[in-house]
């Protein structure tokens, strides 16, 4: 990052302060937070510089998307969307489009992503939700659900159905026809602002449409679900390191049965197991952005690798770290707690861990005769 990612970091720490428990309460992040962590490029920091962005590499946005994620997990989605479409409008816009809509993302404008629909989870192939040429103009008709963001977006980045292959398409959120309703009271990342999305026969202009549509469906879906993964695993090891953190320093101030929490070779254990899961993930997620930064062949199953695992180890570790501070952390809007069920989330989205595990698996075939 030309800003340095240790002067991001404490940008970000100083606005977001004690406030992450809070947040989880309510539902809702500050708007004027996002907008103004948004105008400084930081929600999609890999945006070249020759687009307004800060030209962060995949390492650095990585290791400041952990610190968010260490922070606030609700945040930490936010850019997560925010940085796939950034990713999108990057790989299938053209340059008019690249110019407007990077201009927008790294200026305050704030993007959702949508791509889940009631009848197409894990399978995305089974999406119903079609764009439809008239005239100069185009038709958006369908339903997405769960769009993490929604409820904050300026734009909701759209994968649909066009003609006989796909499209990405930047629909205003004020557009006519266009119902956004939030989810409530979800199990994780509370304050992230999921929502169902309607949309009515949307008119929108051509150039909405990123790249003038007729994409390839899995190219649309790799590219978008490979940075959303890297930064759903860089945002587990944030997640790993509040929970580790959090636990052993309760462990070493708590005292039971004539000894601090620290001493007690169980409790220990919670503690070696949370430093392993930290250490590895970190490291299968720095292979990752190797990868990334190097645009390499490994760089799809790579990203998988990472999400899988750092989600799972996050979501197991999340659990130890509410036993060690048992009572003291079981309180909505206490980090564990909050890890607890964010971590969970993550297992579900960009790829189920069932969905990872068969992408790898496959992976592992191909590698022998
Ligand atoms: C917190 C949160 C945020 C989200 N944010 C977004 C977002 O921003 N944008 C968006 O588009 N979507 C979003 N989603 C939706 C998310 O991507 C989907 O929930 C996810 O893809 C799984 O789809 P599903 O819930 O329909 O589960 P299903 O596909 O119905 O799966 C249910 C279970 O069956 C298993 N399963 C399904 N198919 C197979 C198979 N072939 N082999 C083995 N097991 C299988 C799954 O692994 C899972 O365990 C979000 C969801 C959550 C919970």
């Amino acid at each position: 990052m030309p800003e340095s990612p240790l002067a991001a970091r404490a940008a970000v720490g100083d606005l977001v302060g004690a406030q992450p428990a809070a947040w989880d309460l309510a539902g809702e992040l500050p708007i004027a937070l996002l907008r103004k962590l948004g105008a400084q490029g930081l929600l999609c920091a890999e945006v070249p510089q020759s687009f307004g962005g800060l030209g962060a590499t995949g390492q650095d946005n990585g290791e400041f998307t952990a610190y968010v994620g260490s922070l606030d997990s609700s945040l930490r989605s936010i850019m997560t969307s925010q940085g796939i479409a950034a990713a999108a409008v990057r790989r299938f816009g053209d340059r008019e489009q690249r110019k407007r809509y990077l201009a927008e993302l790294t200026s305050g404008k704030l993007a959702a992503v949508g791509f889940s629909e009631p009848g197409a989870g894990s399978e995305l192939a089974g999406m119903g939700t079609r764009l439809t040429a008239d005239g100069e103009e185009f038709i958006l008709t369908g339903r997405k659900m769960w769009v993490t963001g929604a409820g904050y977006a300026d734009y909701l980045m759209i994968v649909a159905l066009h003609e006989d292959a796909a499209a990405a398409v930047m629909v205003p959120t004020d557009s006519a026809g266009l119902r956004i309703e939030k989810i409530p009271d979800p199990l994780g990342c509370r304050a992230a602002g999921h929502c169902d999305v309607y949309f009515d026969d949307v008119r929108l202009p051509a150039s909405a449409v990123l790249g003038g549509g007729g994409q390839s469906l899995p190219l649309l879906f790799t590219t978008a679900l490979s940075y959303g993964r890297m930064s759903i695993a860089w945002g587990c090891v944030g997640i790993l390191r509040a929970c580790l953190q959090t636990a052993a320093a309760h462990a070493k101030k708590r005292a039971q049965a004539g000894k601090v929490l620290a001493d007690h070779q169980l409790v220990q254990r919670h503690l070696a197991e949370l430093l392993v899961a930290e250490r590895s993930a970190t490291a299968v997620c720095e292979q990752a952005s190797r990868a990334w930064d190097a645009n390499s062949a490994e760089m799809v199953v790579s990203a998988v690798l990472a999400k899988h695992f750092a989600a799972g180890s996050a979501a197991r570790a999340a659990g130890s770290a509410v036993q060690v501070l048992a009572s003291a952390g079981a309180q909505d809007g206490h980090v564990v707690a909050r890890a607890f069920r964010d971590a969970k989330c993550m297992e579900l989205i960009e790829g189920t861990n069932e969905i990872c595990q068969l992408v790898l698996a496959q992976h592992a075939l191909s590698s022998v005769n």
